[in-house]
């Protein structure tokens, strides 16, 4: 049976489809001819009924009650002579004849006496068998119908009701019509009806065969433009139908998937092509250097010169290297984030300790606002680089006498607030989207003394934050200074105390 429906599925949309509407189809059409049957029948029986009425109340018109109890008839419509006829022997010999005539032909009339018994009846009704309920029930005012059936098993519509005179009852009459041609009718409305479902059927599953393989012409020809994309020609596009309908969607959605799919490859084309030119720098200037030694008798002095030169150069790649391998694991999703509860006043306190050096280089004032205990849930270690980036760029990017100021604080219940706030050159408007972007630099001719400018350092700042739920913004003015100021939630337990930066942490931070 599974592999029965298994098979089922098997076959293409259009097809299932088909399979599906034609089945409904079928449900409806047996559903729709039932009921059409059933509304026939009974409108030829009501008609049946009403005509049998209307005969009965014929026939009444010739039935009188004499003052000894006997009854007369008389044919008023002419139409019955049979019963104009008065019988030979009585009432009982005529149902005692046992005339088997066909009840198709001739007509069924009965006339019973107050009392049940019969006083006169037609030849064919002589056949008739009369369920006993016919005549009770005509006796107690009600008139009857109902369907009775014959010796020979023919089916019968049979009327039954009672006459009256001043109110006294003194007659029953009981009319009948054979079944044979309304069955007859009926049996072949149905026949009708069942041998026109299968072509109703047919036309059903071809038209609705037709109709699925139409919708599906716009999808045909999405999938055929969408095959012909490749990774390299993602400049095209797939057609958009000018009706707004689910295809339209699809067009939209395929299309916009496909510029974020060009957006992100042009990025990494990027990211290749300046990490290249990033990492050929310091290579060249190391080939060059060892160039001039191989070529030059140099003094020890000079070579010694040299070699640190070269060495800060291996340093400088060094630190673009693990960079790129930290944005490359981040882009992977491999970068994960060991979270536990930091105390973020602790850390800043430290970093900036750290800094205290650097920033004297500089000639740069450097204060701390960490006065509340803060925790967050963080990496410690990826927590200690966004604050050594953040302030390593405000050190660098200030004038000498300028200020550095750090500030931790609670931003609201959920959230905690690092700023860092340089008295620098500050950001020109039009560079302030872009300085998040990897090897993005304002001007590359200001770099860091140590020269690891790589203008990767924001980016991997971002990425972090964005890791740890958080958002970071800037303001800055050319001239006045930049405002950096990152939000970060804050641990979803009471604040936890961590003491002080673990060893490890603690080596990171003088790293
Ligand atoms: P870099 O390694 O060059 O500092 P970053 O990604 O850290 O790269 O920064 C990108 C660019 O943003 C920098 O080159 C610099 O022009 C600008 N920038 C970053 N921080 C500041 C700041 N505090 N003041 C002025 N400019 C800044």
């Amino acid at each position: 049976m599974k592999r029965f429906f298994r098979y089922l599925r098997l076959p293409g949309v259009r097809l299932q489809l088909m399979l599906w509407y034609t089945a409904v189809f079928a449900v409806l059409i047996f559903f729709s001819d039932t009921i059409l049957y059933t509304q026939l029948q009974t409108s030829l029986v009501a008609n049946l009924d009403s005509s049998l009425r209307v005969q009965a109340q014929q026939i009444s018109n010739g039935v009188t009650a004499n003052a000894d109890g006997t009854i007369t008839i008389q044919d008023t419509t002419g139409d019955l002579p049979e019963l104009a006829m008065t019988p030979d022997s009585g009432a009982s010999n005529v149902e005692q004849q046992g005339n088997h005539s066909d009840v198709t032909f001739g007509s069924l009339v009965r006339i019973l006496d107050a009392k049940g018994h019969l006083v006169r009846g037609t030849s064919a009704s002589t056949a008739l068998i009369i369920p006993p309920v016919s005549i009770t029930q005509a006796m107690q005012g009600t008139p009857w119908q109902g369907n009775v059936s014959t010796r020979n098993g023919q089916q019968v519509r049979l009327y039954s009701m009672e006459l009256t005179e001043n109110g006294v009852p003194f007659a029953i009459i009981q009319v009948g019509e054979s079944l044979a041609q309304l069955q007859a009718a009926l049996r072949s409305v149905a026949l009708e009806l069942v041998a026109i479902a299968p072509f109703i059927l047919l036309l059903g599953a071809l038209g609705s065969y037709w109709l699925a393989a139409r919708a599906f012409i716009p999808i045909d020809r999405l999938t055929r433009t969408t095959q012909h994309i490749q990774a390299g020609d993602l400049h095209q596009r797939v057609p958009v139908p000018h009706t707004h309908d689910e295809v339209h969607r699809l067009a939209t959605t395929l299309n916009e998937m496909i510029r974020r799919l060009e957006a992100a490859f042009r990025r990494q084309r990027r990211f290749v092509a300046d990490a290249s030119h990033e990492l050929r720098t310091p290579v060249a200037v190391i080939r060059s250097m060892t160039d001039l030694a191989l070529l030059e008798e140099l003094t020890l002095q000079e070579y010694k010169e040299l070699l640190g030169n070269i060495n800060i150069e291996t340093e400088r790649l060094g630190h673009l290297i693990s960079n790129l391998l930290a944005l490359a694991r981040a882009d992977e999703g491999k970068m994960s984030l060991e979270l536990e509860p930091v105390r973020l006043d602790q850390l800043v306190r430290a970093v900036a300790t750290n800094a205290e050096v650097l920033a004297a280089e500089h000639a740069i004032t450097l204060e701390v606002q960490a006065a509340e205990p803060i925790s967050i849930l963080g990496d410690e270690a990826r927590l200690i680089q966004v604050v050594m980036n953040l302030l390593d760029n405000a050190i660098v990017y200030t004038d000498a006498g300028g200020l550095v100021t750090i500030d931790v604080a609670r931003k609201d219940a959920s959230s905690a607030c690092l700023t860092i706030h340089d008295t620098g050159i500050g950001i020109a408007a039009e560079h302030i989207p872009h300085i998040f972007e990897r090897f993005y630099r304002v001007d590359p001719a200001r770099v860091r003394a140590d020269g690891n400018s790589s203008g990767l350092g924001l980016a991997i700042v971002e990425w972090i934050i964005h890791a740890h739920h958080g958002t970071i913004t800037v303001e800055s003015q050319p001239g006045q200074g930049s405002t950096f100021c990152v939000t970060l939630p804050l641990a979803p337990t009471k604040p936890v105390q961590t003491g002080s930066l673990t060893r490890e942490k603690s080596k990171a931070v003088e790293r």
